[in-house]
């Protein structure tokens, strides 16, 4: 069993969940329901959609520079990742480590405790974040 079921409050839990099972409500996810359905490559951030980037759960997670609320609870995590004493991927995570994909591998799959806390604190307050504005497909 994953340490996120044990460790983490209900609400952590299930946006937890929500994000590692796929039903997250980001715009790789949204607009596959739009018809036509829009193609994975052209489902663009609903925060930075002029760069033309595509919304999925990295993206968001790790490198979204569009939304300031987003950053500034990526600079939080960063700052309370690095002062993890049991946390050995925690230590040296910089806003540019959580831009690549298997560093978000490692923290979404860590069963370390102290991980686990702080990383479904941060995926709740992130789609929370995100969830606050409408997606759209881009025209
Ligand atoms: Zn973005």
């Amino acid at each position: 069993m994953h340490a996120y079921l044990e460790v983490l409050p209900p609400a952590h839990r299930y946006a937890f969940a929500r994000l590692r099972l796929g039903g997250h409500g980001l715009g790789i996810e949204l607009g596959r329901y739009e018809s036509p359905q829009i193609p994975p490559e052209a489902r663009y951030c609903r925060f930075c959609r002029s760069s033309r980037l595509v919304e999925d759960e990295v993206h968001i997670l790790g490198q979204c520079y569009g939304s300031v609320e987003l950053f500034e609870e990526r600079e939080e995590l960063v700052t309370a990742l690095n002062v993890l004493d049991s946390a050995e991927i925690g230590r040296g995570c910089t806003l540019t480590t959580l831009q690549f994909v298997p560093v978000w591998d490692s923290l979404l799959n860590s069963q370390a405790p102290g991980v686990v806390e702080l990383i479904g604190r941060y995926v709740y307050r992130c789609l929370k974040i995100t969830h606050a504005k409408k997606w759209r497909p881009a025209h």
